[in-house]
Parts: structure tokens; sequence; C-alpha cells
């Protein structure tokens, strides 16, 4: 997973693209970079700047004399994911920029592409060189190689021979474009504010809207699934950028997951609110639960693993009180907020380190009570197992676990760093004969009174609805039914695998 961003027309490209991406942080911590286009005037002519490196936005861009060497009107940035056992190769950090005949050209990209194989293997029979082992660099190369004059049309060119997820801002020598795939898989939003010198247009891409609310930025509208929307002199006049479209898909795949886990509770993600789903989530789980307070102390404790889950416990509580389940919301379970996210460790033994050293107990909140704790996704299950020895310690009456999702049983193809199937928790039970024996066994696993998984339904029920569609919502890795064609997809883990 990434997050990308993009500006067009400010005086501050490269200071804006740092603050959006510091506002994406959560979206990849691996690397960062940010590339500026400054138009010379005399040469008719547009020079890119870039600065990049490994690790978080802050330490990437630490010395602000790497601002003043990057003026321009326009930029774009990416944060990379990191994926567990990657090569960590320099070469790989977006965004990528190069020069071909029309000038130049730097892309960034959030997704990832399912015929990248195939399309590598043709361009690279072709003689096309590659710097990279990303997906990425294949768009580039495919509007290099189109025979279209401008730019976006060449771009257009390009992704219409790519299939997968993408949500990309691109610089095309001064022009912004950014595109999103037909499914809608990944994120993509539009924003604006005014110069107030001028009166003209600036305008912002991101990931999620939390990018704009930093800069003061009035969130627009979305780039629609299949848009290309080119963003250009003309359009800082007329506060209005153009768009072409790909041939449009009835059926939608914007990753759920999104809501679940990945974006942030304060960001608007395919133009709804994520604290609302997320809530919603908490309150669908709640109805589903199954769990009565136990008589002695008629209040649940409802504890909720930091940061990730605290929205949804929240909406959880909430609808326990209203269906008369008292419940009661505690922080029992408080997180270093100076340890990255549990995945970035690559191995076992460092990952359980890494989930104590991220999360302690409260003893006298958990002691002798009843304890709902609340996450939103079972993954490896590291964190789960290793969490629940530690409420153990502080002797709880009883321990039940909610997650505000389905069973992951299945990778995805599409850019979220989930491993192969082999590495999910639920493999290890994928003999089971049906949904409640393979719970069952988890919950022993895991060590807990009992485990209760949201079911497919009540996270589709918590989304909104889109209309003219007949499916709006990917959620292949939970049902395994994948809505791209995957002609020769790989996780990015087993690119990576393949390429040490
Ligand atoms: P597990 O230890 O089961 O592999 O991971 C589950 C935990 O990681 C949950 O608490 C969840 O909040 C978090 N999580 C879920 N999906 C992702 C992901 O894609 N990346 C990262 N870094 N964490 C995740
Ligand atoms: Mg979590």
């Amino acid at each position: 997973m990434c997050g990308v961003f993009g500006v067009y027309n400010s005086k501050t490209p490269a200071e804006d693209t740092f603050y959006g991406l510091y506002s994406l942080q959560h979206r990849g911590q691996e690397a960062a970079g940010i590339v500026v286009a400054e138009y010379d005037e005399n040469k008719h002519k547009t020079i890119y700047r870039q600065h990049k490196g490994m690790g978080l936005v802050a330490e990437v861009f630490k010395d602000p004399a790497i601002f003043k060497k990057l003026p321009g009107h326009a930029a774009i940035g990416h944060n990379r994911y990191s994926t567990t056992g990657a090569s960590k190769s320099t070469s790989n950090i977006q965004p990528f920029s190069l020069t071909y005949r029309s000038g130049n050209l730097a892309i960034a990209h959030n997704g990832n592409l399912t015929n990248s194989r195939t399309l590598r293997k043709e361009l690279t029979e072709r003689g096309i060189i590659f710097q990279a082992s990303s997906d990425t660099e294949i768009i580039p190369h495919l509007a290099a190689l189109s025979k279209e004059k401008e730019p976006v049309h060449q771009i257009y060119h390009a992704l219409r021979q790519v299939k997968g997820a993408f949500s990309l801002v691109i610089l095309a020598n001064d022009q912004l474009i950014a595109a999103r795939d037909p499914y809608g898989v990944r994120p993509l939003a539009l924003g604006k504010t005014t110069d107030p010198d001028t009166g003209d247009a600036i305008f912002y891409v991101a990931s999620e809207t939390c990018a704009f609310d930093i800069l003061s930025v009035d969130y627009v509208r979305d780039i629609e699934p299949g848009e290309i929307l080119l963003i250009d002199k003309t359009s800082i006049r007329t506060h209005k950028p153009i768009s072409l479209y790909l041939p449009p898909s009835k059926r939608k795949a914007r990753c759920i997951f999104e809501y679940v886990y990945f974006a942030r509770p304060d960001s608007l993600v395919f133009t709804h609110s994520v604290d609302k789903i997320r809530r919603n989530l908490g309150k669908n789980l709640a109805r589903e639960s199954m769990v009565e307070p136990s008589n002695d102390d008629k209040h649940q404790i409802v504890v909720s693993v930091p940061d990730s889950s605290n929205t949804a416990a929240l909406g959880f509580v909430r609808e326990s009180n209203k269906i008369c389940r008292p419940a009661r919301f505690e922080h029992g379970l408080i997180r270093n907020h100076y340890v990255g996210r549990t995945f970035i460790q690559p191995g076992k033994q460092s990952r359980e380190i890494k989930v104590r050293s991220k999360y302690n107990i409260i003893r006298g909140v958990l002691q002798d009570r009843q304890i709902v704790v609340i996450d939103d996704s079972i993954v490896r299950g590291t964190t789960a197992k290793m969490l629940i020895k530690l409420i153990r310690e502080a002797n709880p009456k009883e321990i039940h676990l909610h997650i505000s999702s389905a069973p992951i049983t299945n990778p995805c193809f599409y850019g979220m760093d989930f491993p192969t199937k082999g590495q999910l928790l639920t493999y290890l039970f994928a003999d089971t004969k049906d949904h409640d024996e393979e719970v069952e066994k988890i919950r022993e696993y895991i060590g807990v009174d009992s485990l209760k998984y949201l079911s497919l339904q009540g996270m589709l029920n918590s989304a909104p609805r889109f209309e003219n569609e007949t499916q709006s919502y990917c959620t292949a890795c939970f049902t395994g039914d994948y809505p791209i064609s995957m002609d020769d997809a790989t996780t990015d883990k087993e690119e990576y695998d393949n390429e040490e």
C-alpha cells in the first residue's frame, strides 16, 4: 500500500507535498519521495527536480535546505508501504521520473497491476530497459511508446493496456494528471484552494482527504473510477480540470479494507467518512455479538486495540447499550506511539517482541472483568495471540475477542500488503468443515473465551451504497472472489521474493 499526493499551481509545491505526505504517513513508512516541476519561461521547458529516500517522511525531508532546492509550480509525492521481507532497494522509491521524446514524465502509484509480468516481458523483449522491479515503471514506458502526441493521450493509451488497481498522480512536463482504474480500487480525491493574490485555482490530489485538511484545502470530489483528470494552465483559469475516461465498468471494486483498517478515520474515502463507516462496523458487530454481560458485573468492559480499532469500539459500545447489553468503553491497553506498525518487522520472533513493545496493559482496568476486546482484523494472528497473552497477565474474568471484519482467507493482489495464503492465520485451519468450526479452532489457538468475526454481510451493510453498480466493493481477501482479471498477478511480496 502507498499514499500519493499531487499539487498544481502552488508557489510552494514541495512544502505542500511534504505536508500532504506527512498526513498520509500511515499509508506507507518504507520510503518517501517528491518530484517538483518548474517551468522555465525562457527555454519553454519544464525542469524536474527530486528528493527521495528510505524511511519516514519527516526523516527523508528533515533538512530544510532540501526545499530550497525544489522550486516550481507543481509536484507529486509518494509514501511507500513496507512489504515484509521485501528487498529494500532504493531503485523502487517513487515517484519515478524519466525523460523521453515528449519531455519529462514522473509518476507515483498506489495499487498493484495484475498483468505486469506479461507487459514487462513484452517490453523487455522490445528492448526497454527497466530500472526498478516495481510494476509502476511499466506505465511511463507504455506512454513513451504510444504514437499519440499529447502526454495525456499517451497516458490514456498506456492505461488502456494495464490491468489491476491504480490510483496515480503524474507530472507530464508542466501538467498534472490524476488517474484511477475503472474499478476504483484505491481512493483518490481532488482538492482546491484559491491563490489569494491572483484568484487562480490551486489544485491538489491525494489518497485521502486528511492530506487536504493539514493544508486547509477544500475537498472538491473524488477522481472517479476510470477517470483521467488533466490539470494544466487552462484549468487554473477556468477552475475546471478536464477529463478523459477509460472504458467504464458497472462492477466497481472499492477496497473495503480501506474502511476496516487502512485509511485514517478523519478522512473521506470513496466520498464517505471513514469514521462513520468504522463506527457502523462496530455497531453491526455488536448486533451480531452473542456475549451477554455476566450477572455479577452488569457492565462489560470494552477495550479497543489502539489506535486502529478505537472507532469501531465506540460504535460497538453505543450499539450494545442501545440493545440493552450494557457496555462501558475503557482504556485497558496503552500503545507506545514511537513503535511502527507491527507488520514491518520480518521474522516471527521480532514481530512478537514488537507487539509487546507496542502495547501494554492497565492491570487495574482489566482485572476480574469480563472484557470484550475489539480489533479491526486478524491477518497473521500474531497481534491477537500476543495481546491476549498479555491481557491474561492482568487476570481478567473472561476475554471475548470481537473482530470488526470477516476472516481474511486470501491474499490481496491489488495493493494491500497481505501475505501469501500460507501466512494467513486462517490457512492453519483451512481444512475445517465450516465457518463455525474454523472460528472455534482459531478461538482455541488464540486462547479466548469467545471469538466473533463480523460477517461479510455485516461489513457490506456498514459501508455506503452506490447507485447503478452491480457491485461496489472488493471483498476478495475475505471471499477469494477477485473482481479484476488476474492474468499473472503477484502480491508485492511474491514479486520481491522472486527477485531476491
Ligand atoms: P496480525 O498480527 O494478525 O498479522 O495483524 C493484525 C493487526 O495488524 C491488527 O491489529 C490490525 O489493526 C493490523 N493490520 C491489519 N491489516 C494491516 C496491514 O495491512 N498493515 C499493517 N501494518 N497492519 C495491519
Ligand atoms: Mg491494530
